[in-house]
This record gives structure tokens, sequence and C-alpha cells, in this order.
């Protein structure tokens, strides 16, 4: 198959960005299609860790091209430092090496701002989002109000349209959040900085990605976020403000309908869920913590401590549903070692109701109780696992168990946070 699209299927943090750098190996393109820099994909090779928020996990391999496609909108300070970084140790140095599309909106200061004032504002009800002002960037979009990637063309124009959102949104914050207004003459000196950077990676990326398809080119779509992230189909409000589904890759990037061979889904052996939110699965004890340690649970953006609960299989089948799923990468199964027993969600309960499935529109999932099933857990290391008749027998009925109740078959296994620390069962790019 030549293009595969890389999806989160529960909170994110699944580890998608250590999967999506496996496959880069046999992939000519790494292509990011929505979010921003609220996403953080860590990824450990040779030893060393390196964080990506904007640039595709792909640029840690020689040779590739890394695209930002038009579904993204992209803080244009933050893509610079990540650029930078990334030359600093030897990546992203080729000509070709990386993309931004001219049609991705940009993350200004002043949405952060906003993002910052209404969630403080918002207090306890918070919706728990990185403050890095995503949201209010995907609303400036909608809103046809936003500044494209493309406006820096034309610096001129590009500054009147930059003094008009700044007055309004200076005329916001101020009235109505009761936080400080920015200063526009700041900020018109640094865009004129960030242009003579940007300029040259600028392209219509939507072309460049069809001739490479036509040319038989290896595309590898990279989801930031998860499905129950997703605007849509997550647990709204305490969602992104984008579509994190594989479907988003046709419209975030520009890829034609029916042009996607295969999805990959990937999940932890555990759940995991940054911010607010119903969380079914949660586990209150003291195993919730030991997870979060062993896991090392701590967002990557932000630091702030993840929750943590049981694997949720409901949860499973409505994201490998709505993605498609070919194939499921179950990550951290080496951090389960030594829980015993483990248990897996297979249902929710509600007074006295029983959903085999989400309940429709995600209604009452604050109120329902998990019904788990237990497993006997494993107490030997999973250090050095590459197959899974290594694996202790516990650990496979396991495995066996998700693959049955999610109905999606299992292609990867992660054992470890290294590159080479996974269980290949089939590498889509092979098939
Ligand atoms: P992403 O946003 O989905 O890419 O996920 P993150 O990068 O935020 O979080 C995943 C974390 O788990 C990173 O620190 C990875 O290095 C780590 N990780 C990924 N796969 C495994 C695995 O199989 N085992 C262990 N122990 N860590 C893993």
């Amino acid at each position: 198959m030549n293009t595969v699209a890389v999806v989160g299927t529960q909170w994110g943090d699944e580890g998608k960005g250590k999967i999506v750098d496996l496959l880069a190996a046999d992939a000519d393109i790494v292509v990011r299609f929505q979010g921003g820099n609220n996403a953080a994909h860590t990824l450990v090779v040779n030893g060393q860790k390196f964080i990506l928020r904007l640039v595709p996990a792909g640029a840690l391999h020689p040779g590739k091209t890394c695209v930002i496609g038009n579904g993204t909108v992209v803080d244009p300070f933050a893509l610079l430092e990540e650029i930078d970084t990334l030359r600093a140790s030897g990546f992203l140095t080729g000509e070709d090496s990386f993309k931004l599309s001219c049609d991705a909106h940009m993350v200004m200061p002043y949405h952060g701002a906003i993002d910052r004032a209404r969630e403080a504002r918002l207090g306890r009800n918070a919706i728990g989002t990185t403050g890095f002002g995503i949201g209010p960037a995907y609303e400036d979009k909608v809103a046809r109000s936003g500044l494209r990637f493309a406006d820096l063309v034309d610096f001129r124009s590009f500054t009147a349209k930059l003094e008009r959102n700044l007055a309004d949104k200076n005329a916001y914050l101020k009235a109505v959040l009761k936080a400080k207004p920015l200063k526009a003459g700041d900020l018109v000196a640094q865009m004129k900085t960030v242009r003579k950077r940007l300029l040259p990676f600028m392209a219509d990326t939507a072309a460049l990605l069809y001739s490479a398809q036509q040319a038989g080119k290896r595309i590898l779509f990279e989801g930031a976020h998860g499905t129950m992230l997703d605007i849509d189909y997550g647990t709204y409000p305490y969602v992104t403000s984008s579509s994190c589904l594989a479907a988003a890759a046709h419209a975030g990037a520009g890829l034609p309908p029916g042009r996607l061979d295969a999805v990959l889904g990937i999940s932890k052996a555990y759940t995991t869920r940054v911010g607010g939110g119903p969380f079914p699965t949660e586990i209150k004890s003291g195993i919730g913590k030991r997870l979060r340690e062993e896991g090392d649970e701590f967002g990557s953006a932000t630091g702030r401590p993840r929750r943590i609960g049981w694997f949720d299989a409901v949860l499973a089948r409505h994201a490998l549903r709505l993605n498609g799923a070919w194939g499921l990468a179950l990550t951290k199964l080496d951090v389960l070692t030594g829980i015993d027993p483990v248990k897996i969600c297979v249902a929710y309960e509600r007074g006295g109701q029983r959903f085999d499935e989400m309940p429709p529109g995600r209604v009452g999932l604050d109120k329902v109780r998990p019904v788990c099933e237990e497993l006997p857990g494993w107490h030997q290391s999973l250090q050095g696992v590459r197959s899974l008749e290594e694996l202790p027998a516990a650990a496979r009925r396991y495995l066996e168990r998700i693959a049955e109740l999610s109905g999606v078959p299992l292609a990867m296994i992660g054992t470890g946070a290294a590159r080479e620390a996974t269980i290949m069962i089939s590498n889509p790019f092979r098939c």
C-alpha cells in the first residue's frame, strides 16, 4: 500500500509519534493535516529524545519530505523554533525536506491571549486547552477573518489585515475577557522576519501531494490528537477544534477521496486523557498513580499529569469504525507489566441499562459505569521483546482479547519508548 494514515483512537498521546517515525522509514513524504502545536509527539531515536509539535515525525529520517497541510493552524514562531532545533541536530537540512501549505492558517499571539483568558474565566469549567490559541485560530478561519500563510506574500495587505484583526481582538480582550491588549507595532516587525524565513518553504502542498501520488510515491499522513478529541465525534465540548479522523486527511491535505489505502489506529494498552471531560474507565486507585509514573504520563506540550484508565473497548470500537481502520497499533504494553489482574472495559452501564456501543452524542458518558473483564497480568519485563512468541502467555491473551473486542487486527505492539522497541506484525507499506 502506498498511502497510509496514522490516527489516534483515544484522547491523544497514544504514541502516534513513535509509530509515524517507524513507518516513515518506508515513506517518501510525511504529512500533518490538522491541529497545531497543541499536539506533541515524543520520539526517542538513538537514545535522544525529540518533541515535535508541528513538523511531522518523518523529520528524523534523512531524505524525506515533511509537509504541513492546509488543514492545520500553525504558530509561525513555534514552527521556526522547531525548525531551528531540528536543524541544530542535523535534521531537515535538505532542499525539499520541508514544505508548508500556503493555505494553512496562522496562529497569532492574540489567539493565545484569548485562549488563556477564556480558560481562566471558565475556572472549574475550563476545557483544559493548552492555551496556545488553536481554538481561536480555527474560529477565525471559519469566520473568514483568519490570516493564511499565502497572505504573507503581499506584506502590505497582510499588515492591514493584521491591524484590523488586532483592533478587534484587543477590544474583545479588554472589554469581555478583562485581559491585557497586544501592541500592533511589535507584531508587524516580528511578522516581517517570519515572512522572510518562511516564504522559501511555502507551496501548494495539495498539488505537490497529487503529483507525488501520481508518481507512485509513498505518503504517510500523521494525525494529531485522537478520535475522542474530534470536534464532531469526541466528548464535546472537551475536544480540540479540528477533525482528528483519518477522513480529515482528505480536506486537510487535499487528498482526493478514495486515495487513502490504509488507516492505522493507534491506542495505548490502557487509556489516558489530559484536561476535563468524561472518562468512563478512569482509575482512581493507586494503580492509576503507578501507571502514570511507569508510563511517564505527563503531557509533552504542557507537562500536565494525564488521567489514567483501563483499556476501553467500547471507545476503541467507536474510534476504529469511524476511521475505517485497517489495523491497530497498541503501544505501551510494557507499562502494564506487574499489574495483576488487568482490566478491559467491554461495555458501559447506567441505571440498569447496558451500552455495548457509545451512547448517541456521548450523552451521559460522565455518568456511566464501566463493565470490566479481568484478565491475569504478567510480571516478566518486556524489554527486548520483538516478537509475539517472546511475550508472556498472559500478555498474549490480553492482546488477543483486545483484538477480538475491537474487531480490528493488531498490526504493531509497543514494548518500550525507543523506535526499535516494537513488535511488527504487519507494516502497511509492505502489504
Ligand atoms: P503522541 O502524541 O500520540 O505521539 O504521544 P506522545 O508522544 O505524547 O506520548 C507517547 C509517549 O509514550 C512518548 O513519551 C513516547 O516516547 C512513549 N511511548 C510510545 N510508545 C511506547 C511504548 O510502547 N512503550 C513505552 N514505555 N513508551 C512508549
